[in-house]
Parts: C-alpha cells; structure tokens; sequence
C-alpha cells in the first residue's frame, strides 16, 4: 500500500517505521528541514511507563488555582480570549472526577507499558543509541504532606505490576548521589526502576536514518495546506510542492493536527500546551543526575543525557506562541541549581519551547477516522517519547489489517463521539 504520513516528530517517524517494516511504501511530510525540530526536539527526555497518568485528576482544579499565584509556577494561563482555549479547559475539568481520572489513567499506562516494550525490541533490532540510560526515574518530595499523598500512586503502580522503591532521603541520595548536598530539601522519594530516558531529537533522527535506508522517502521544507477529499476518502494532500496521492494517509501534525482536520469537519480537541526546557553542559558529573529525577513541588524533570542535563517541565496556555520569557528561564535554572546546583554550565545553557499536542483526557488519539483511508496517530500531550513506538505499532497494524498486540478500541477519535 502506499502510505503518505503528514509530520516528521516522534510520531511521525515510528510510525513511518513499523509501516515500512509491515511492508507498505511510505512517504513523510515535513515543512521542517529535517525530523524532531518541532515538539519532538528538546523534551525532557523520560521515557516514563510508571508515571502515565493524565493531568486531568481529581483535586486538579484547586491545585490549579494555588499554581496561578506561585513564584516558580508550573501552570500558567494567559489571559485568552481563544474560544478553543476555553473549550479545552472545560472538556478537560470534566475528566477530573475519580471515574474518568481511573479510566483514562487505565489507557495510558496500556499503551505505555506496550510503548517501553516496543522501544526495548526495536533498540534491540537496530542497535540505535540516543543517549539512552535505563536506570529508572526517581519522583522526589519537598514535604512530608506531598510524599504521604503517593498511596494513592502505589495502589495504582501495584494494580499494574508495576515495580516501584520507596525511599527516605538517604535512600534518593543513594540512588542519584548528585542529591547529597541537597537532601535535607526532599523527605523522600518515589523509584520506578523500569522506567528509561534519553534523547527524543537524537532518537528520531536516527530512527529517520534507518527508515530511510529501508526505502522510506522523507519530503522536508514541504508544507501541508489541505487535504482533498473524494466522497469519503481522502484523494490527495495539496503541499507547498504540488499534490501527492496515496491509498492511506496517517495525520501525525502533533498541535497542528486539529488545523489539517477542520476543512474535513472533523472536531479533534487537541490543543497546544507550551511547555520549557533547559539544557547545560554537565562541568562537575559527581553533582549531576544519573538518570531523571521529578521535582514533584515544581512538577519539572531533571534529567541526564550523556555529558547534559536537561529540565523541562510547566504548562502554559498560551495559544501557539513559542515564545521565551526571563521567568520562565529563571524558574529551570533555578529548578537545577536548587538540587543539583554547581552541576551545570549555566552560562552554556540552552532554552526552548515547544507545544505538547493534549488531549483533554491525556490518552493520545490512534486510529481510524470517518474517512475511509485516514488514520490518527497524535495528541499524546505530555509523554509522545515515552509512547511513541507504541503507538506507531499499532497504527501499523491497525492500516496493515493486522491484530494489534494491544487493546486499541478506545483510543480512536470515536471515542469523544460518546
Ligand atoms: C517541555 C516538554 C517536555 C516534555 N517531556 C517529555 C518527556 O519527558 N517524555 C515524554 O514522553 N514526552 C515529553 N514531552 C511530550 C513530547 O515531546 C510530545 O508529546 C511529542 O514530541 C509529540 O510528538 P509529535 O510527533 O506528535 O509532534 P511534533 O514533534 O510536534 O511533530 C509534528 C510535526 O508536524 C510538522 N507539521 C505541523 N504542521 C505542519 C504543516 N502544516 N505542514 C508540514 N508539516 C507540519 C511539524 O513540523 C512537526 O515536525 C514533553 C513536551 C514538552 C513541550
């Protein structure tokens, strides 16, 4: 079959991946010049099955309006006047009841858990690095109210057979020895050994390398302007350098996928929250982290890729501007040097932003559409690197007419039908 995929993230390229290995010729579309310079380019690198859950949760809605007036804020709401914005704030305050909450919690952690499985068989396969460690995350609390409130994550973590440690603050520092000189800040912690990280944007490149040198051909600097459709099926992507036919299209735009969709009349409500990284040269390894460490008062990750150190983390709805304010800056730096401080070249660092394509109910949307030969395989909002083998797994399965390893019923857009 021949297959168009529109988006060259992390998304766009696995799937390219397990379609050209099932079999299909498939083409990628990208107005970048190469893959993973979107979202995908500077993540804060967790790989992270064990911590799936969605932001909409109960309680959410009050923690929301104490984060609005922190100094180091993790969530910020720009005054809007996006209706979009508005209608994806009230579709996600309805998932924050304890139901809705167990139920999306319930899908992420499937196509995670599958996800890790995947990444694990095709590192395997190929032999790819990407700055990867597979030495477990650690979540750690600043009080003692904070760490008293993860039973409620233990209860789900041991559902799931999902391995976890529990340690004071002896215990962290053992773990990420980089933690000993601020320790007495934390009172303990939370490990998940299975979980991984590494290097989102080095990853897809070179997963675009080997899909390449499988017979996948990449179109960068090309922009997609609309689909052109033929009764129920789309015909044809009209792009910035002529129209391209194909038997199956799979819509990986990540924040922009709602845009390419609207002329279709497909309602997808996946909007673009903004989040920050930072990233500086490691000058002392004994201060830095050996893996990711989640700074659970802040809500950032810290995490080690190779001879780096990368934070990223906060949520702010802001529309789709990329743009780079001091604060922002300030609170990463300071997120690193309040735990790992004297680790880092601050005067190398390196800031961006980038857009999480979310999902009002945190599960990604995968699968068909009410177009015959489009597929969906985006909206995973905070955690696309950590599901991304997964979910591009079982798209291609789902286009080849092949059994997927894994439950996939809800994950379709279908599923806001309801
Ligand atoms: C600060 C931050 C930290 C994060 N940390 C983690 C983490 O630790 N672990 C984790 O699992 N996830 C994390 N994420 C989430 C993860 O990065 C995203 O979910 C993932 O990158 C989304 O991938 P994608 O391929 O769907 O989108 P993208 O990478 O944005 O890819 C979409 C592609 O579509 C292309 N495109 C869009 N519109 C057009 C058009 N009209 N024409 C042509 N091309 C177009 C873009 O150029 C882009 O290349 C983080 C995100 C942020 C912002």
């Amino acid at each position: 079959m021949k297959i168009v995929i529109l988006g060259a993230g992390v998304v766009g390229v696995t799937s390219a991946w397990y379609l050209a290995k099932a079999g299909h010729s498939v083409t990628v579309i990208d107005r970048q010049p190469a893959a993973a310079l979107e979202t995908s380019f500077a993540n804060a690198g967790e790989v992270s099955p064990g911590y799936s859950s969605p932001w909409a949760a109960p309680g959410i809605p009050m923690k929301a309006m104490k984060w609005l007036f922190m100094e180091h804020a993790p969530l910020i709401i720009r005054p809007t006047a996006d209706p979009a914005a508005w209608r994806w704030m009230g579709q996600m305050l309805r998932n924050c009841t304890s139901a809705r909450y167990s139920v999306n919690k319930s899908r992420m952690v499937r196509i995670a858990e599958y996800s890790r499985d995947c990444l694990m068989a095709l590192r395997d396969e190929t032999g790819i690095q990407y700055d990867q460690r597979t030495q477990g995350t650690l979540e750690v609390f600043r009080t003692q109210k904070q760490f008293d409130g993860i039973a409620k994550d233990v209860a789900v973590l041991k559902a799931g057979g999902v391995a976890y440690e529990i340690l004071d603050r002896d215990g962290c520092a053992a773990v990420e020895p980089g933690l000993s000189a601020s320790k007495d800040k934390i009172v303990g912690g939370l490990r998940l050994p299975g979980d991984e990280t590494g290097d989102c944007f080095m990853f897809t490149t070179e997963l675009a390398k080997l899909a390449e040198q499988a017979g996948v051909t990449f179109l960068y600097d090309t922009g997609i302007l609309r689909p052109i459709t033929e009764g129920n099926r789309v015909k044809a992507i009209e792009t910035t350098k002529g129209t391209l036919e194909a038997d199956t299209f799979v819509g990986a735009l990540g924040s922009y996928t709602p845009q390419f969709l609207k002329p279709l009349g497909v309602d997808l409500p996946v909007y673009p929250v903004k989040g920050y990284s930072i990233t500086v040269p490691i000058i002392d390894a004994a201060r830095a982290p050996v893996s990711t460490v989640m700074d659970e008062a802040h809500k950032i990750a810290i995490t080690r890729l190779g001879d780096r150190i990368r934070v990223g983390g906060m949520a702010e709805i802001a529309g789709f501007s990329k743009d780079l304010p001091a604060k922002r800056q300030a609170t990463l730096t300071h997120s690193i040097e309040d735990l790992f401080g004297g680790a880092g070249d601050q005067s190398q660092a390196k800031f961006w932003s980038g857009l999480r394509p979310m999902t009002p109910d945190g599960t990604p949307v995968i699968g068909p559409t009410r177009y015959t030969n489009l597929y969906l395989n985006t909206g995973h909002g905070t955690l696309g690197w950590t599901m991304a083998c997964g979910s591009a797994r079982v798209l291609a399965d789902m286009v080849s007419g092949t059994r997927p390893e894994i439950e996939t019923g809800d994950l379709a857009i279908s599923r806001y039908a309801a």
